[in-house]
């Protein structure tokens, strides 16, 4: 039963009943789909795979061929909720009560999802985007190999690319208006090895203490700053995530040490710097070591300009308030997208995401519709004239 495309809060509690963990859908792009056919929206779904990782499924529904071409992003897939007994109320239960929906996801970001949905069943297509389409993966909270990338490839393949995009993930701290998203930080992890010789703690010239060695080349990492911020950045930052010998004894020199390193890093580096910069540091300062990196993203930023004023635009006539232009958090799909036009993040409230008793107020989803519903106005009355 699909509620009325109208309402985004039973809109929300729908999407919220679809257990849809990754890289389960349960029904979630069901519920997107059967909203915007009758929209007049054109949908494919795209299904893609890899040897070794579970087939996951992806939205691309599309109204109107001519420019300018708006495209809203999101996620479907959520995050497992761990004990469903912690929770006040099922996880997937949908649960309305104290003025919000409760359930995984409603935060993240299917409350943004039904926002969206409900201001475009608002506004009349005569008053929207010549065109307008919605990318809808449900592979952002996992791998993101399956989703937002491979979808892009298709559309680039097909004709559909898109002159703008909007990323719908709840990018304010605690009410609406606070924040737009311009750009994100990158993110490194490392993964060391220090090889030494065991030994006797009272015969250290017959060995070498493979944690002392880590201990100098992870004080040696932490010794300077990467750099002070730039001028949409805070400081890039590194954090020793788990330092691990497995040593019992007091007297034994250990031969092995590992540990895990992240870096989230701005715009002054790319994630090959900070590998070639990290392996020089630690060897000067510890010796040889094995050293594993994965770059799970490189910072990106759409810089300040006509896409995120238009987005400001919306938001403050609707919320009341000036947002910030931040590049704080953790990555999102945007940094696929990037690669193909100017986009920027503006969603719900993040406050609970991730959380046990994750919730979405009904007056941020509300308010939430009534931003949307202005940005597709402006962006119908002003991207073309640009
Ligand atoms: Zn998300």
């Amino acid at each position: 039963m699909v509620p009325s495309s109208y309402d985004p809060v039973a809109l929300t509690q729908a999407l919220v009943r679809c257990p849809s963990v990754t890289p389960a859908d349960a029904g979630a792009l069901d519920v997107v789909q059967q909203v915007l056919e009758p929209l007049g929206f054109t949908c494919w779904r795209l299904p893609f795979s890899e040897p070794g990782l579970a087939t996951v499924d992806n939205l691309f529904a599309r109204r109107g061929s001519d420019g300018p071409h708006l495209c809203f992003a999101g996620h479907t897939d959520v995050v497992p909720p761990g004990d469903p007994a912690a929770w006040r109320f099922d996880p997937f239960s949908g649960e309305l009560a104290d003025g919000a929906v409760w359930g995984r996801g409603a935060a993240d970001m299917k409350g943004s999802i039904a926002a969206f949905l409900a201001a475009v069943a608002q506004v009349n297509a005569a008053d929207g985007p010549s065109s307008l389409s919605l990318l809808i993966t449900g592979d952002e909270e996992a791998d993101a190999i399956n989703g937002t990338a491979k979808v892009l490839a298709w559309m680039a393949d097909n004709g559909h690319l898109p002159d703008a995009a909007l990323v719908g993930e709840p990018t304010n701290a605690a009410g609406l208006g606070e924040a737009i998203k311009i750009g994100r930080r990158g993110s490194l992890n490392a993964w060391i090895t220090v090889t030494g010789r065991q030994g006797h703690t009272a015969y250290p010239a017959q060995a070498d203490n493979a944690a002392s060695r880590m201990a100098k080349g992870l004080a040696a990492l932490l010794a300077q700053p990467l750099d002070t911020g730039t001028a949409h950045f805070d400081a890039s930052n590194l954090e020793v995530a788990t330092i691990d010998v497995g040593n019992p004894a007091a007297n034994v020199i250990p031969a092995k040490a590992t540990a895990t390193v992240n870096i989230r890093f701005n715009d002054t580096h790319s994630g090959a710097s900070l590998s070639r910069w990290l392996r020089e540091t630690f060897e000067a300062a510890a010796g040889p070591a094995e050293i594993r990196f994965r770059i799970s993203a490189e910072s990106f930023l759409t810089p300040p300009g006509p896409l995120s004023d238009l987005v400001a635009d919306a938001v403050a006539e609707t919320s009341g308030r000036a947002p910030i232009l931040s590049t704080s958090g953790g990555t999102s799909d945007a940094r696929f997208i990037k690669d193909y036009c100017p986009v920027v993040e503006y969603g719900g409230v993040n406050a609970t995401i991730h959380q046990v008793d994750e919730h979405a107020l009904i007056e941020h989803l509300i308010g939430l519709r009534q931003t949307y519903a202005a940005l597709l106005t402006r962006f119908a009355r002003t991207w073309g004239a640009r």
